[in-house]
Formats: structure tokens, sequence, C-alpha cells
């Protein structure tokens, strides 16, 4: 596939998200949030839904918990113009509750064809339910800060940004999970080339210029 056909299909993905109603929690929401970020992306974030703000603006982790996220990108070097960021569902929850099983069955489509789109080296997943959709049943506790391999994909788990806000030791795990990353990255560089190869021409694209957001 070439990068243009990457665009075009991440852009009708994008509007798909904007019209879905595939479950109810299209209901009462102003935008859909599929994601923002390079389509070339190496490093996709995978939070749990939208909440508030991201209603408001149709964009991913624009509130408190996006900011810590930024500060977490930092730590890795990374600016989040450089990620893809997206969520398990794309319309927001009401009230902010969790999303239900048949809500991310729902959604799941979306998240494997942007998967498939960008082809991430690595999956970070935010939170429980990021990481539920990927390794059901697996405790956070026992994997955060761990990268492993799933049918060809890496994933490295996080606790969710927001659940730091509020808990000091959690910032701090949060933090030293994330230079964890930071090691992984360093490691492997060849096969983020490869990875990536004949799609130079997505690279150094401002996110802008390439989503319809
Ligand atoms: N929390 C999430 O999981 N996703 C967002 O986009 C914002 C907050």
């Amino acid at each position: 596939m070439t990068a243009g056909d990457v665009v075009v299909q991440m852009e009708r993905l994008n509007q798909e998200v904007q019209t879905c109603t595939r479950c109810e929690l299209h209901c009462n929401t102003t935008h859909g949030v599929p994601g923002e970020g390079p389509y070339d992306a190496a490093i996709m974030l995978v939070g749990e839904g939208p909440g508030r703000n991201e209603d408001k603006q149709g964009r991913p982790f624009v509130g408190a918990a996006g900011r810590f996220l930024e500060e977490l990108l930092a730590v890795a070097g990374l600016t989040r113009k450089e990620v893809y960021i997206t969520n398990v569902v794309k319309h927001r929850p009401p009230d902010n509750r969790d999303p239900q099983p048949q809500e991310l069955a729902a959604c799941r489509p979306y998240l494997e064809r942007q998967i498939e789109l960008i082809r991430p080296r690595v999956i970070v997943t935010l939170g429980r339910h990021s990481l539920g959709t990927f390794c059901p049943g697996t405790m956070i506790s026992k994997v955060h800060g761990q990268v492993h391999e799933q049918s060809g994909r890496h994933l490295f788990h996080l606790y969710h940004p927001a659940a730091a806000l509020h808990q000091e030791r959690l910032r701090q795990t949060l933090l030293e999970d994330m230079s964890k990353l930071t090691d992984f990255l360093r490691q492997e560089p060849q096969e983020l080339e490869h990875d990536h190869a004949g799609r130079a021409d997505l690279e150094g694209e401002p996110p802008e210029q390439l989503s319809l957001l």
C-alpha cells in the first residue's frame, strides 16, 4: 500500500467514526474522536475513550490527562506530534463511565484498521481497558512497564495517565515505566526502518496536513 493509499484509507476511517452508529455511545456526543497523529507514526498510544474536552474538540487527550501524557512523552524524548494517539472507543461514554463490552467490540474494527494502516513499531496501551482489549484478563499491576510481542506486534503497557493525576505514587511509576519504553526504542532502530520502508514520503509531514480533524 502506498503512502497515498494510507492517507485515503485513514481519512475514510475518520469520516466513518464521525457518523458511526454501531453502538449507543454516539448518542448525546458532539464529536467522534478517531485519533490524531502522523499516519506513519512509530508509536501508537491507545487510551480508553474521549472525555468531556475530547468530545468538545474531537481530539484525543486534550485535557489534564493529555497534559500529563505530554510530560510522559517528553521522558522518551517525544512530542505528541510524533505519535499517533487514539482510544479503544471513539465516542465519549456518558459521565465518563467505563466502556461496556459491546461498545468495545463495536469499536474494535476501527482500532484494528488504524493499526494495520499505521503499522506502528510499538503500541502503548494506556490503562486497564486498553490493556484488556489486547490482552483480556491480564492485570495491569503485573505487566505495566513491560514490552511483549503478540502476533508480530510489540505492546507496551502503562497505567492510564488520568490515574496518576490524583495518586503521586502512580505518577512516579508512570515516569519510570516511560523510561523503559525509551530503552526499548533505543534497542531496535533497524526494525523501524524496515517497518516503514517505502513510506518515506509520509515522513516529516505535520499531522494537520494528513488528518481530516
Ligand atoms: N482519557 C482517555 O482515555 N482518552 C482520552 O482521549 C482522554 C482521556
